[in-house]
């Protein structure tokens, strides 16, 4: 019997997996569909998502499949120059979303279950009963990262209020047969308007399109040809031709969160716990950052050595970050409305992004490089992440007690680090009180660890 069950093999739950696999668990990841996709949301990883990557050793593999490194994100398509960031990675990776799940699955230790659709959910107080693929799976707990239309969640009616979606946009992956001269071969930014269009590999052209056709078409309609055609004609004028649709989508700029993200043994991340317009490039990288802030409390509660209220500190510490990027995407989306209040708004805002403070607040944020959590200190980039998710102690000497959950290091200047990368502790008094309220008491205080206990029908 695995000691946590994952909802869905997007990136979100494989990184989770990956986590909580490093720190020793059995996962297993359940997904609905019955090969891993091809098709890329998103196609960007912001820098402090490239910093967690590459600190868990998964950035090589991703590597190869990189188009672009860009030395800006964007705000509503206006650029947002991350040059000067405090990081060794200020630029976003252009890089296909499949390429990074891909990357990650690789390193699993137990693959993932495909053709296994969630479809019923019961906890009690020792564990959960998950029924997927007509099949009941068994476990401590269940982590629910099945996406924006989580099934977890509506069987959970778990509470998710926000705005509806008021405008509809169609994301496409395309081939042209022909193309007006001038159209830009490089990788670039966004820009807001409808029929942006991105050169990806293999000849492919992804681009973005919402007119007054999309919002007359309901959300179930299928895309066509014509209608891509349609919209990239008004936006590039006659020389250009769609030749093949190969994957196209509705989306739309609903704004919603989670109330909370723990309900029992079922704890949401990523879009099944939040989900917004996807502008900026925000979505995905919040994902990744839920699965590494959850991993190692998860884990830590699993084995019984979490500290007092650790597992909670989850909702705690990400509900206020991606509640931030839904004020920040709502913000956006506003820009980018084509009428004259708008764009003078824009233009305001284009002013005051002049201003290097605010570019630089803006970038920070953008980046996930502002992202910091009540008595953190900052992020530890020069301290790598210990193999077995341990924490790690750097420049000073480890209590009794704790050296099954924390890694000793020599080096300068005392740090605690916390298996995400945060610092909770960086020098003077206050080494034990850190050590209590993030990672227990040391190991002869402490009280056996928990395990779920099977039911009849179980099957793993
Ligand atoms: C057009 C577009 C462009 C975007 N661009 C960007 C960008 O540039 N940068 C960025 O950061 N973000 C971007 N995003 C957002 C980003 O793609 C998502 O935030 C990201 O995919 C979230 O990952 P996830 O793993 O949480 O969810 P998902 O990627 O949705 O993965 C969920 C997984 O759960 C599976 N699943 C669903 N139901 C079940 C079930 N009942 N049982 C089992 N499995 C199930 C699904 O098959 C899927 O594999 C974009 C989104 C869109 C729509």
């Amino acid at each position: 019997m695995p000691d946590v069950l994952v909802a869905g093999a997007g990136p979100t739950g494989l990184l989770t997996a990956f986590e909580l696999e490093r720190a020793g668990l059995d996962v297993l990841v359940l997904e609905r569909d019955a090969r891993p996709t091809t098709q890329s949301k998103a196609l960007g990883l912001q820098p402090r998502s490239v910093e967690v990557l590459a600190d868990r050793g998964l950035l090589a593999a991703i590597e190869p499949h990189v188009q672009a490194k860009l030395p800006a994100g964007h705000f509503s398509g206006l650029p947002i120059d991350y040059t000067d960031l405090p990081t060794c990675f200020p630029y976003q990776l252009g890089v296909e979303q499949a390429h990074v799940a891909a990357a990650i699955e690789a390193r699993l230790r137990t693959p993932v279950l495909r053709d296994a659709a969630v479809t019923a959910v019961a906890q009690d107080d020792e564990g959960v009963t998950v029924t997927a693929g007509g099949r009941d799976h068994r476990a401590g707990w269940l982590v629910a990262a099945d996406g924006g239309r989580s099934t977890v969640r509506t069987l959970l009616g778990a509470a998710f209020p926000g705005t509806p979606a008021r405008i509809s946009l169609v994301v496409a992956d395309i081939r042209l047969s022909a193309k007006p001269a001038g159209l830009a071969d490089a990788w670039q930014l966004p820009s807001s308007g409808s029929g942006y269009l991105l050169p990806l590999s293999g000849g492919r052209h992804r681009t973005i399109v919402f007119g007054e056709e999309q919002q007359r078409l309901g959300r179930g309609e299928p895309v066509t040809a014509g209608e891509v055609q349609r919209a990239l004609t008004a936006a590039h004028g006659p020389d250009i031709e769609v030749g093949e649709v190969l994957w196209a989508s509705r989306f739309g700029d609903a704004a919603r969160q989670l109330e909370r993200y723990r309900h029992g043994r079922v704890l949401f991340a990523g879009d099944a716990a939040h989900v917004h317009l996807p502008v900026g490039g925000q979505g995905l990288n919040l994902g990744l950052q839920d699965a590494v802030n959850l991993g190692w409390k998860l884990a830590a509660t699993v084995r019984g050595t979490a500290a007092d209220g650790l597992l909670d500190s989850y909702h705690d510490e990400r509900h206020p970050v991606a509640a931030r990027v839904l004020v920040s995407t709502r913000a956006q989306a506003v820009l980018g409305v084509p009428d004259p209040d708008a764009a003078a708004v824009r233009e305001v805002v284009t002013g005051l992004l002049a201003v290097p403070e605010a570019r630089r607040a803006v970038a920070a944020e953008l980046s996930g490089i502002a992202v910091t959590y009540p008595g953190i200190t900052g992020r530890a980039t020069d301290v790598p992440a210990a193999a077995d998710g341990r924490a790690v102690l750097v420049g000073a000497a480890l209590p009794a007690g704790w050296a099954d959950r924390v890694e000793t290091r020599d080096g300068a200047g005392p740090r605690l680090v916390r298996p995400d990368g945060y610092v909770a502790w960086a020098g003077g008094p206050g080494l034990a009180e850190a050590l209590l309220r993030w990672f227990g008491p040391p190991a002869a205080e402490r009280p056996a660890p928990e395990r779920a206990t099977s039911t009849a029908g179980a099957t793993t």
